[in-house]
């Protein structure tokens, strides 16, 4: 398949220096979590409390407004020159397949199938799969919570990925006469949802890889079938919603997941059918590449994405799928994929799992592994054998792992053990690579305003000896009232004090300031000492003068947690630990022992003198918000300190793996001012 040789367009450079453009516009979407993940998303209300994002000073907006004004050009959504529809279209490869593959792509996958003893095993997955699917009845028009049928969209398109794999493989009749009857049931369906549009979008794509991959099989009466559907359920409504006017297209102007993903799987759609209906599919495309440069963008500099990382995989799935199709159809993605940050996207899977293979799982995100096929085509593209050897790693032989699978490449070794995600303000380290027992730890800083942000700032995660120790709770269930309104900062697990953070003056408000956005002020990672310092002050600007918390890696097996808070009036002040182990508190209260699966970590508080460490549940605060139906969270305790009547506290605490047979603790280090650090 192409995956090569896209011209670098000449706009993109005077991208550099510019600023993003910002769109107040929020939504969130699906369930960033496992390898098949319950789909879910919603739109934002009017007068939410996370919209436009902007993390500067007055004196920095300026300076963004003047830079605004002198790279209007690129501020604007057309910043990459996009050609018109009909020279777009112009470029398209006729015949089919061209979506992600072409007719020799596959063939030549047949042949490396034959051969290559990853390819062969996980054929034999997906047709064990594609077997049981034979079996299977067809998807139903279902909305179980009222509102999403992006369950069912998901699941038509995953069938057809499969099923039609699997002809360009075997040549089997059944897949054909299988993938056309849960085409033919969604063709009955009354509509695909456009309320929530990600449905649609993923249901078009579902179609535009059924009618392309299996374009031979299909007699004429149901190409038209297909194509009437693509054009009257999916790419009409994509063009109504870049044309304005619809109540359900604002994710045109949006910079997050739903952009890519709307785009993405409307544009297979026109890509499917730009020989057919090129005025449609021009519109759309044209739009289209403009539009997706708005959330692109955001994975500048460092390839990190402020939602978390299961919207990182969403958001750079549709991302890439898009850009490859593009590339298959047109020969060109018009230069998207040059825009800066989006080389290094492969980076955060890689940095942000954790040696159990577990993620820092920060905003709305579960814990579990980041299986992204579309690593292989970022490895291939950027030269990035480390992305690869990620994904061979993690893969669960889904249909576009074979199509792009890269072999070779020798993975992490050479790579850095931390790094600092700018703009995401997200730092992790790690004691090894490839190592289970390793000690890591996932820190950031950050935006509340990021879309399916938690107030999570300061927050952490620390996995060590095969545990992890200290968790995050992810997000709560989606359709809670107000999950994504009004409510949303009355749920324990989106409250900073669900968090790893700490709680000045609690009470019911938001326990952090939903519009703060802190930056990771300091970071310096040595082998014998790794340090990072975040400037928490903006999401406690209401009760503290300054808040800042350091985290530092010592001799890569303790980690000292260090919180520096000062304010005008005396403070009372929480500091949380969430952890599924067992707590033995000692009984002066200064340390405690934490056991998990036979394997112990210590924590000891060094300082203020005078307080004590306790266990307690993770619930909230007496003076919090007891929304019903949340999370119970059962089976996870918390560590805390409370500390009353402090204006100027140092809080430090002290976590220590301790490895089975160790002789006995060395002394603590010595505390140093975070200004020494
Ligand atoms: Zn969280």
């Amino acid at each position: 398949m192409k995956t090569n040789g896209s011209p670098i367009a000449s706009g993109v450079a005077e991208l550099v220096g510019c600023p993003p453009f910002r769109v107040p516009f929020q939504a969130k979407a699906w369930t960033p979590n496992n390898a098949i993940p319950a789909p879910i998303a919603e739109e934002w209300g009017a007068g939410l409390p996370h919209t436009m994002k902007t993390k500067r000073s007055p004196l920095a907006f300026g300076l963004a407004l003047l830079g605004t004004v002198l790279c209007a050009a690129a501020a604007a959504p057309e910043s990459l020159p996009i050609p018109p529809a009909r020279e777009i279209l112009a470029k398209l490869h006729p015949g089919h397949p061209r979506l992600l593959a072409s007719e020799s792509d596959f063939a030549r996958l047949k042949e490396r199938v034959a051969t290559d003893p990853q390819l062969k095993e996980w054929h034999a997955r997906l047709r064990a799969e594609g077997r049981r699917l034979l079996d299977q009845p067809v998807s139903k028009y279902e909305i179980p919570d009222g509102l999403r049928l992006l369950s069912t969209s998901r699941r038509v398109l995953d069938r057809q990925q499969t099923l039609g794999l699997l002809h360009r493989l075997e040549g089997d009749r059944r897949y054909v006469e299988r993938a056309w009857q849960e085409l033919e049931a969604a063709v009955r369906f009354p509509d695909w949802n456009p309320r929530h549009f990600l449905d649609t979008a993923e249901m078009t794509h579902a179609f535009a890889i059924g009618y392309d991959w299996l374009y031979d099989q299909w007699t004429e009466a149901q190409r038209a079938v297909l194509r009437q559907a693509i054009v009257e359920r999916g790419l009409k409504l994509g063009v109504a919603c870049h044309r304005g006017g619809t109540t359900y297209g604002w994710w045109t102007r949006s910079e997050h997941n739903w952009n890519q993903v709307c785009n993405g799987g409307i544009g297979m759609g026109a890509l499917a059918l730009a020989d057919v209906e090129p005025e449609l599919a021009g519109e759309f495309l044209a739009a289209a590449l403009k539009s997706i440069q708005l959330p692109m963008r955001r994975f500048a500099p460092d390839g990190a994405w402020d939602e978390g990382p299961g919207y990182w995989n969403y958001a750079t799935s549709y991302n890439v799928i898009f850009l490859a199709a593009l590339e298959t159809a047109l020969g060109t993605d018009f230069g998207l994929s040059h825009i800066p940050g989006f080389a290094e996207a492969g980076m955060f899977p890689i940095y942000i799992t954790g040696p159990l293979g577990k993620t820092f799982n920060y905003a709305d995100g579960g814990e579990g592994a980041i299986r992204a096929p579309q690593m292989f085509w970022l490895a291939r593209r950027f030269d990035r054998p480390a992305y690869a050897a990620y994904e061979r790693k993690v893969a669960s032989a889904d249909p576009l792992d074979l199509l792009w699978f890269m072999p070779g490449g020798s993975g992490k070794a050479d790579l850095p053990l931390d790094r600092y995600f700018r703009e995401a303000e997200v730092v992790t380290f790690r004691s090894a690579w490839e190592d289970r027992d390793a000690l890591f730890v996932g820190f950031k800083a950050g935006d509340n305003k990021a879309n399916h942000s938690n107030l999570d700032l300061g927050s952490f995660v620390l996995d060590a000896l095969g545990v992890r120790w200290v968790a995050d709770l992810g997000a709560d269930n989606y359709n809670l009232p107000g999950y994504f309104g009004g409510q949303r900062w009355t749920y324990y697990r989106l409250r900073a004090e669900g968090h790893n953070t700490v709680i000045l003056n609690p009470g019911p408000e938001p326990d952090q300031d939903p519009k703060g956005a802190a930056r990771i002020a300091k970071y310096e990672a040595r082998s014998d000492r790794a340090i990072a310092i975040a400037d928490l002050t903006p999401a406690y600007a209401q009760q503290a003068r300054q808040a800042k918390r350091g985290i530092a890696v010592l001799g890569r097996r303790q980690v000292l947690v260090q919180d520096e808070i000062a304010a005008d009036k005396p403070m009372e002040v929480w500091w949380f630990l969430h952890t599924p182990a067992e707590i033995q508190v000692a009984e002066d209260g200064r340390s405690a022992i934490l056991m998990r699966d036979g394997r112990r970590l210590r924590a000891q508080l060094l300082s203020p003198d005078g307080a004590r460490l306790t266990v307690m549940d993770a619930r909230p605060l007496p003076t919090s918000p007891q929304p019903e139906q949340q999370a119970r969270n059962e089976g996870i305790r918390k560590l805390a300190i409370h500390v009353t009547d402090a204006k100027d506290l140092r809080l430090a605490v002290l976590l220590v793996p301790l490895p089975e047979g160790e002789r006995a603790a060395e002394p603590p280090p010595g505390l140093t001012p975070l200004s020494d650090w």
